[in-house]
């Protein structure tokens, strides 16, 4: 299919866009890769009647360390990210969610900055952006504001981002000096987006106890954004144990509360106004995406303290 008629400008600024959002206000659309928007265009399932063209913006396409950790612009593809040497040294994590993230083809072109703001469930990013408290940096026509990811993702498809408003830059601290870390998924294939992610991080005090451990996973929570598992909180100040790791699996399973499909699916339609029956995200009931919570979670935990200094199990 061909998407319904649309107005087309390329924007070389972000002021221009700031502009040309606001002109056309409810009816305009930043596209960037293309990715997932061009998609759904052409199968009607989105009729934006105005497309902002960012891609003429180049100075929001860039890698930097930055004192905190690492700043990425929000028109970087996720192919840079997947080769760059900074963020291998600084934010290892990011590279290996990344390269998870569909196809070569697709990775050429899709963005960090588009993959975040469409907030598509169990997306990489996000699950990587929570984390590690990574902070979205959003221009509007006020000015600068900073967001950070446990405020940024609100709901199925949502974002804190107002239709005048442009995410420009993502920065993500470095992980701690020592931290152990892990990212895994399960996908029907390779380059489906995930029927659940999950990210895991440990780091260890002098004493080799845990200081602070952290879970999150995509695509469990009734509410479309990644969820940060509490179970796990209870172990700081204990010694890892694998046994201990194992048993929190079930108590997973039974905190998260995964949607049906269907509900998803209800959610993108709502959101992007359009046709139904477009199946957002892999097949599987909630009671299967409970159960896999829990063993992707503790597998994830036991790799991140591997990983640990000095972390042996
Ligand atoms: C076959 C296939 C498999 C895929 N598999 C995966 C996967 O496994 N994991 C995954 O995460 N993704 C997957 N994707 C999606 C892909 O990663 C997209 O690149 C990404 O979701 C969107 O990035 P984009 O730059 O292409 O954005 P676009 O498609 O151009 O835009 C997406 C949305 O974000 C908005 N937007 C874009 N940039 C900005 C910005 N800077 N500020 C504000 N709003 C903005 C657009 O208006 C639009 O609503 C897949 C896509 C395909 C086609």
């Amino acid at each position: 299919m061909k998407p319904a008629p649309f107005e087309y400008v390329v924007v070389r600024s972000i002021n221009e866009a700031i502009e040309a959002l606001g002109r056309n206000g409810a009816d305009s659309r930043i596209i960037a890769g293309g990715q997932s928007l061009m998609p759904s265009m052409n199968m009607r399932q989105t009729r934006p009647a105005y497309l902002v063209d960012i891609n003429g913006i180049t100075d929001l396409d860039y890698i930097h360390e930055i004192s905190s950790g690492i700043a990425i612009g929000a028109l970087t593809r996720h192919r840079a990210v997947e080769r760059s040497e900074v963020i291998r040294s600084v934010c290892p994590i990011l590279q290996e969610a990344v390269k998870h993230i569909a196809h070569f083809q697709i990775r050429n072109r899709g963005t960090i900055g588009g993959s975040l703001s469409l907030n598509a469930p169990g997306a990489e990013y996000g699950v990587i952006a929570r984390l590690l408290e990574a902070e979205m940096v959003i221009s509007s026509p006020d000015g600068k504001r900073v967001v950070p990811a446990d405020q940024f993702f609100v709901g199925h498809f949502k974002v804190d981002l107002k239709n005048n408003e442009i995410l420009t830059e993502i920065r993500f601290p470095s992980l701690p000096q020592g931290a152990g870390y892990s990212f895994l998924e399960v996908t029907r294939r390779h380059g489906h987006i995930p029927i659940i992610s999950t990210a895991a991080m440990i780091t260890l005090d002098g004493k080799d106890q845990i200081a602070e451990i952290r879970v999150i996973l995509g695509n469990v929570s009734e509410h479309g954004v990644p969820y940060r598992v509490k179970a796990v909180d209870r172990l700081v100040g204990q010694k890892f144990n694998v046994d201990t790791i194992e048993g929190l699996a079930k108590e997973i399973s039974d905190e998260v509360n995964p949607n049906e499909d269907a509900d998803t699916e209800a959610a993108f339609v709502k959101q992007f106004s359009g046709m139904t029956g477009r199946r957002v995200s892999e097949l599987a009931s909630a009671e299967y995406r409970k159960e896999v919570a829990g063993t992707l979670s503790t597998r994830a935990l036991k790799i991140a303290f591997k990983r640990t200094k000095g972390g042996i199990i």
